[in-house]
């Protein structure tokens, strides 16, 4: 079996034809039940503050944004989510936040500490570039994974949308490195349909994760908020049309799909941005191209619209209890089953069930 080049990646990404993308979406599908099995692992999302020092282009909490109220959760707050996340059946949180230097690193380690302690849950962390010092403290008190998207491997493309905090970096690509070297899990990703994003450079991420070798990998639209100089047209990369990646559900399958097949061990959500921009189906749709993690919110309501990434947010007004049951009963209506426990990459290669080899569909896509 051949594996997939980049020109291969580069024709599935500009494919249209509908029945040739439903056989990548089935060889997807079926590389995921061979290598991960049928569990959709539950990841409970903790955003525990909306305050951040950078100015990244593309998002609503960047620090320019007036308009947006902030907040930051007490340690009470939290330990009261990990409750629920107990109690609802997940095996992991990721507790997520803007760049804020107000969350002490000594803080942080803390309540990580205390989840090792008193749950069983795994921790990931999602707070942004963060020094070595503090990333080495937080893994030694105990934190399993961490999660940082490098957005898009197009460097000047990412230099020109996330502007540095530090002169010369940190490069994310790099950090990633260094976050693996540390012994967490790593999670990168990207956003599709970025203005200014072409094709190649989408092939170039399909790469980027695989060299990385991410034990998961996030993938979601690009979606525009007026008020950050991307959103609003303020801030317009150069790039010739026909070179524009879109910023559309199709885009997001086709890069859920190409992933699944060339890191076919690694953890997938199928993201709420996805489900944004399709709250009927999204969800399930990017489940049956290739993802196997969905990440239920367990943010107290009245702080949710507060974390406004981009307008519109999907299962924004959804309490916790029912948004796991809503993913719940969208996991079983695909005849799938819900992961129990943490859900660690090696863990979700031993739940899987033995199918048989999907090499013959690989060859053919290569076609
Ligand atoms: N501050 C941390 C960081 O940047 O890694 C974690 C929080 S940040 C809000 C999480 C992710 O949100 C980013 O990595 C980015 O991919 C995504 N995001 C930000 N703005 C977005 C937008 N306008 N559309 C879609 N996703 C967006
Ligand atoms: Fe801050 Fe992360 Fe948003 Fe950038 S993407 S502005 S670092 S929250």
């Amino acid at each position: 079996m051949r594996e997939l080049t980049k020109p291969d990646l580069l024709a599935w990404l500009g494919e249209s034809r509908p029945a040739r993308l439903q056989e990548l979406y089935e060889s997807a599908d079926a590389v995921r039940q061979e290598h991960v099995g049928d569990a959709v692992h539950l990841r409970g999302l903790i955003e525990i503050s909306s305050h951040c020092v950078r100015q990244c282009m593309y998002c609503g909490l960047r620090k320019a944004n007036r308009d947006l109220a902030r907040y930051r959760m007490t340690r009470a707050e939290i330990e009261n989510c990990a409750r629920q996340a107990e109690a609802l059946g997940y095996g992991t949180v990721v507790v997520q936040a803007g760049e804020d230097d107000g969350l002490a690193a000594d803080w942080i380690a803390e309540i990580v500490r205390w989840f090792k302690r008193e749950t069983r849950l795994a921790v990931t962390l999602s707070l942004g570039e963060r020094s070595e010092d503090q990333l080495r403290l937080w893994r030694s008190a105990g934190a399993d994974r961490y999660l940082l998207r490098f957005e898009t491997s197009d460097k000047s493309l990412f230099r020109t949308i996330h502007p540095f905090r530090h002169a010369g970096g940190p490069d994310r690509i790099a950090l990633l490195r260094r976050i693996k070297a540390l012994g967490y899990e790593a999670g990168g990703g990207v956003m599709v349909g970025i203005p200014g994003q072409s094709f190649e450079s989408l092939a170039n991420d399909i790469m980027t994760f695989r060299s990385l070798d991410l034990d998961m990998i996030g993938i979601g639209p690009y979606i525009a908020h007026a008020a950050t100089p991307l959103g609003s047209g303020a801030l317009r990369p150069d790039i010739a049309p026909s070179e524009q990646v879109p910023a559309s559900e199709e885009m997001v399958y086709k890069m859920i799909a190409l992933a699944r097949i060339i890191c076919p061990d690694a953890n997938i959500p199928s993201t709420t941005a996805l489900a944004t921009l399709n709250r009927t189906d999204g969800r399930k749709r990017g489940l049956k191209v290739g993802a196997n993690v969905v990440m239920p919110n367990l943010t107290p309501m009245k702080y949710r619209r507060m974390y406004e990434i981009y307008p519109a947010k999907a299962c924004i007004d959804e309490g916790a209890d029912d948004c796991s049951r809503c993913l719940r009963a969208q996991i079983s209506s695909l005849g799938r089953s819900t992961g129990s426990g943490p859900g660690g990459r090696g863990a979700a290669a031993m739940q899987a069930v033995s199918v048989p080899s999907v090499s013959s569909q690989l060859v053919q896509l290569e076609a």
